[in-house]
């Protein structure tokens, strides 16, 4: 017998009670382990996440966070091999194993390079600017981010063991959630060896990341507020879990990805012979037969002008006819099984319910030639192309989750857009068009039922990633029958874990509790510049208040002279008097911020290294010849950076003028060293 798959619980291995059911090779029909949770304390693993797992992650700073995943994710690619080798059991070629290996860990490196970019070295997100909320200035509001002290539970779908688990754990360990992975029990073996490697690493704190290999069991009933669930699968489990009490009335959150009718768009601008025919019939094909069409975001309906649809249907009959299917460890074969004979039945059934209002044209539902492996004991089933018949309904609803798509046919563009809302709800659509007005029209129409939408023509063929690959930086997910829910999309995935919370209070307490300087909080000034001052010995507030300097008409000349830009205002004094705006000669805007550079500046070589920028940069009043202006720098921001021997600072700049208005501000970003000698 083979082994039985363990369960990772509150800290060690633990096996079930009983011998379990058999998981079987999706190309062979033999056992590849045999899994059951029977016994499991689902309870435990809860409060095991809640009680070590949670503290421990929401003790690190987003930047530590994005480190271990880093970490994480170069592990995992140096212990690849083993993954591939096992992926293929599942009925995976080397392609789709790309997909969930290589995706997965590219996934992870992704969120470790958005969280140390795009996240502070801090436990907060800070969202916006502060509010002013009163008059005086003494009252003001600032939304921040913090973790939840609660439990994220990641309930996948067979087709990608890995990338499925990694996409969902990425976003929750940087925003400091510990994560329970169930993975669907058929292909569980190749999440169970992944997340093995994974806590054999060492990297992640405990409690961070425990699995349970077989049934969910009485998981849900553990849950409450703070709580999530991250679901994707058939709307029918995806039913049954937003009926749970915990999720109605208890406060657990619940994302679901289920079901999608994605479309796959012929603009009418197309003909056959364009670079758009060829890529549209290649797309289709490729989200056909990669992973057998076991894709959440596979192309089922694929919509043409309706005197093309003889033309396409060869064109991917040709296509088609040159995808080998067989046992994956075949070499030569380009499509594999699907998951299990199981699967194979369920995507029957959905084509003879299509059949109801579509024609098979391509492929036949119980054979077709296959290039390696048995097809009793195999889940092959060779790609099929179905033609609607006027006025179909079943392809809009039924989703055969395999190498399937129905050609419809449509005569104007607006009912291209009808035809693809009738999925009610999808992962993604695409538009194969290189015409602008075309491709507006359809972007606009199915946006509002989409959740990503990609246009593809002859000028990004090359880089695109095509129709079905959800990217790491792009939200994934989709309206009313996709679920509704959204996953990825960079840091919108961690800020979605997260609680947002306005808080209010005085300048000064707030700029306590969120680290970040706040307008009308105190500015210290000492008698040391602070551009003296290493990261040691600044503090949030230092600040310097620079002498005034009157701007003369001689400095604007010599700027427009000096730089070249004689932008009239600055040059000609008839002209400008005529500019409703300013009525006279005014100084450039970069003018008056390098004059108020070199009045904040302390010039020696000091702890000090880099000016990187500024942000937020706005020129408020206009200044004239004769204006005295001087200029007001306070340390905002303070981010020291976790691999480097300096920090960033951001700077509040604002320069005023002789009447105390403010001329502009911005903020400055600077460098500064984390020690400094003379410090
Ligand atoms: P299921 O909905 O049956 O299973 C998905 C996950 O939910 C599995 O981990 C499963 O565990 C778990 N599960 C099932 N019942 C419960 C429950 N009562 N409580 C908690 N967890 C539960 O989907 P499948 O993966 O079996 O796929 C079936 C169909 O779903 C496909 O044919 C396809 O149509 C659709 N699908 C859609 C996807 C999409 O993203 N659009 C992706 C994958 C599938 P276990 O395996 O142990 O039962």
């Amino acid at each position: 017998m083979t082994p039985l798959l363990e369960s990772y619980c509150a800290g060690r291995w633990v096996r079930a009670d009983d011998e379990g059911e058999p998981l079987l090779d999706a190309a062979t029909g033999e056992e590849v382990a045999r899994i059951s949770s029977r016994g499991l304390d689902v309870g435990a693993m809860v409060r095991h996440a809640r009680s070590v797992g949670g503290p421990a992650l929401r003790a690190l700073t987003f930047h530590e966070r994005a480190a271990l995943l880093k970490a994480l994710a170069k592990h995992l690619t140096a212990g690849k091999d083993a993954l591939a080798e096992l992926s293929m059991r599942t009925g995976a070629t080397a392609r789709d194993t790309a997909i969930d290996v290589d995706g997965g860990i590219g996934t992870l490196f992704s969120y470790a390079s958005k969280g140390t970019r795009e996240l502070p070295n801090d436990t907060i997100v800070l969202d916006g600017s502060a509010e002013r909320l009163g008059k005086g200035g003494t009252f003001v509001g600032q939304h921040v981010y913090t973790s939840r002290p609660g439990v994220a539970v990641q309930i996948n779908a067979f087709n990608f063991p890995v990338w499925g688990m990694l996409e969902k754990l990425g976003p929750a360990l940087l925003a400091g959630l510990p994560t329970i992975v169930k993975p669907a029990s058929q292909t569980a073996y190749l999440t169970e060896l992944a997340v093995r490697r994974i806590l054999e690493s060492g990297l992640l704190p405990e409690g961070s990341l425990q699995l349970i290999a077989g049934g969910a069991g009485s998981l849900l009933d553990e849950l409450t507020v703070h709580d999530s669930v991250a679901f994707t699968g058939s709307a029918h489990t995806a039913g049954i879990l937003r009926r749970h009490p915990n999720v109605v009335d208890g406060g657990v959150v619940l994302g679901v990805e289920a079901d999608s009718l994605n479309c796959s768009i012929l603009g009418p601008d197309v003909r056959p012979g364009d670079p758009e025919f060829d890529l549209f019939v290649k797309g289709v094909v490729t989200e056909m037969t990669v992973k057998a069409g076991q894709k959440c975001t596979a192309i089922r309906r694929v919509l043409v002008p309706e005197p093309l649809a003889d033309t396409v249907i060869e064109a991917l009959e040709a296509r088609l006819s040159r995808i080998s299917v067989g046992d994956p460890r075949n070499p030569d074969v380009r499509m594999g099984a699907l998951a299990s004979l199981g699967q194979r039945d369920e995507v029957r059934k959905a084509v003879e319910a299509l059949r109801a209002s579509a024609d098979v044209v391509i492929g036949d539902p119980d054979g077709g030639a296959l290039l390696d492996g048995d097809p009793d004991r195999g889940a092959f089933l060779t790609p099929l192309v179905l033609r609607a018949t006027d006025g179909a309904t079943e392809p809009h609803d039924v989703e055969p989750f395999g190498p399937v798509s129905t050609v419809l046919t449509y005569d104007a563009l607006d009912q291209a857009v009808a035809l693809a809302a009738r999925g009610k709800g999808s992962l993604v659509a695409s538009v194969a068009s290189h015409d602008p007005q075309v491709v507006r029209d359809v972007v606009l129409g199915l946006a509002p039922w989409h959740g990503r939408v990609l246009v593809l023509d002859r000028d990004d063929a090359a880089e695109s990633t095509g129709h079905g690959s959800p990217l790491p930086t792009l939200v994934h997910g989709g309206p009313g029958r996709a679920g509704g829910g959204e996953e990825l999309g960079g840091v919108r995935a961690v800020l979605r874990h997260l609680q947002r919370t306005a808080i209010q209070a005085s300048p000064d307490l707030l700029t306590a509790v969120t680290g970040r300087w706040t307008p009308g909080a105190r500015q210290p000034e000492s008698d040391v510049h602070p551009f003296r001052k290493s990261l040691a010995d600044l503090r949030i507030g230092d600040t310097i208040r620079s002498a005034a300097r009157t701007v003369t008409l001689a400095d604007i000349e010599h700027f427009a002279d000096f730089t070249g830009d004689t932008f009239y205002a600055h040059t000609d004094a008839e002209a400008a008097a005529r500019n409703p705006l300013f009525g006279g000669i005014v100084a450039h805007g970069y003018l008056v911020v390098s004059l108020a550079a070199g009045l904040f500046v302390e010039p020696s070589p000091g702890p000090v290294l880099a000016n990187y920028g500024v942000d937020d940069l706005r020129f408020l009043t206009p200044v004239k010849a004769g204006d005295s202006i001087a200029v007001t720098l306070t340390v905002k921001q303070i981010t020291p950076r976790n691999t480097a021997d300096y920090g960033e600072v951001r700077w509040d700049a604002v320069v005023t003028n002789q009447d105390g208005k403010p001329v502009a501000t911005y903020d400055v970003l600077t460098l500064v060293a984390k020690t400094w000698a003379a410090s």
